[in-house]
């Protein structure tokens, strides 16, 4: 059998350390925030080549706290993409924000610019584009959009730890970023883990505060704030992750190498990386107009596949209530029908890649051919 992702594989390959951080923290009964989650967020700041970085319980929380920190609230519209996972929206919807949708560009799965600034009105507060499958947004145009409408851009970089666009890295080029550490997440804690990047001092203090029941000194609530702290085990497992996560990264950019060479002149549709991005293949994702027959024919080889997302936000029976109509965000619908993600973590081994690829290239020929 080939697992789509194998967090075991990672888990034993630093086992003692993750161990020990684990120990030390229940010896040091620094259970929520303490030294071990400060250390990481140092750290992590660091990683994504920006000043601040405050770990909460998610990525969601991350993502709707940022929002909030930003000022967002009743009354304004935030703009995102329809094919993401489903906490893009929500957290838009947690801060009585309006959600206003645009559509994707098909060839990177990420905000079309020109899209984003047909979907701008006279409400719009802030922009959440989304690093799908580990690849950035085209963040320059977006940029220059938001600073002509005088908006907020918060990067849902929850599937792009260590990406780049232009050598920038994933977190330090919008206003504010929202990371996940979910576990299986390019980083992943022992449990739920996210955090809010940020070079602002004045949105990292607000989210400091938002995720701590709005109090910047115990009992003094400044703001209505939330239980929304990042758990100090999970900050000591994700300080020991720091050590190996460029390493991690590489394994997984090889994979995706791997797997780009095996399919070469196949004509299996393979993820396109950008000239000018760092793609860190969160998932590699192929598409194919006839992807629940690949998935089963996979499935009975043993090859676990997945599907990120089948259906767009608009589409789901949530988020009915947006008003939107199928047909509306055709490349989204599209991807959703068509997308197929294939086995990828960096312990993949190119033995294995072999086995994905010649399956998958023998339900490509059938294709051709039928
Ligand atoms: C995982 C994910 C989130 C939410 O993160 P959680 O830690 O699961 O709350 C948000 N956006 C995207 C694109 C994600 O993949």
């Amino acid at each position: 059998m080939i697992p789509f992702v194998d967090l075991k594989a990672q888990y034993h390959s630093i086992k003692e350390e993750v161990d020990a951080a684990v120990l030390k923290t229940l010896e040091s009964c620094a259970f929520t925030l303490g030294p071990e989650v400060a250390d990481f967020e140092k750290l992590f700041a660091a990683y994504c080549n920006n000043t601040h970085a405050m770990g909460v319980n998610n990525g969601t929380s991350a993502l709707h706290l940022a929002l909030l920190a930003a000022g967002v609230g009743p009354g304004d519209e935030v703009i995102t993409v329809p094919h993401t996972f489903v906490a893009s929206a929500a957290s838009i919807y947690y801060t009585g924000a309006k959600i206003v949708l645009c559509d994707i560009d098909p060839a990177t799965y990420t905000m079309d610019p020109a899209a984003l600034e047909a979907a701008i009105t006279p409400r719009t507060k802030a922009i959440i584009p989304v690093h799908l499958y580990g690849q950035m947004a085209d963040m320059d145009p977006i940029m220059k959009i938001a600073e002509k409408h005088g908006l907020v851009v918060l990067e849902d970089a929850a599937q792009a730890h260590g990406a780049e666009y232009n050598g920038r890295r994933a977190g330090s080029v919008g206003h504010l970023a929202g990371f996940s550490f979910y576990p299986g997440k390019n980083l992943g804690a022992a449990g739920e883990g996210g955090a809010v990047v940020t070079s602002s001092d004045e949105y990292a203090r607000r989210v400091k505060m938002l995720r701590d029941w709005g109090a910047e000194r115990k009992y003094e609530h400044v703001l209505k704030g939330y239980n929304m702290r990042l758990e100090g085990m999970q900050g000591a497992v994700l300080k020991v992750k720091m050590k190996y996560i460029e390493q991690w990264t590489e394994m997984r950019r090889a994979a995706a190498k791997r797997y780009d060479d095996m399919f070469a002149g196949t004509g299996v549709q393979t993820p396109k990386q950008m000239e000018n991005r760092r793609h860190v293949y969160h998932l590699y994702v192929i598409r194919t107009p006839e992807r629940a027959r690949w998935q089963e024919e996979l499935t009975k080889k043993g090859i676990q596949t997945g599907i990120h997302y089948p259906y767009p936000v608009h589409l789901l029976p949530a988020y009915e209530d947006l008003g939107y109509k199928e047909g509306q965000f055709p490349h989204s619908e599209k991807a959703g029908k068509e997308v197929l993600s294939l086995p990828m973590y960096p312990e993949l081994t190119g033995d294995m890649q072999a086995e994905v690829a010649e399956a998958v290239t023998a339900l490509q020929k059938s294709l051709v051919h039928s």
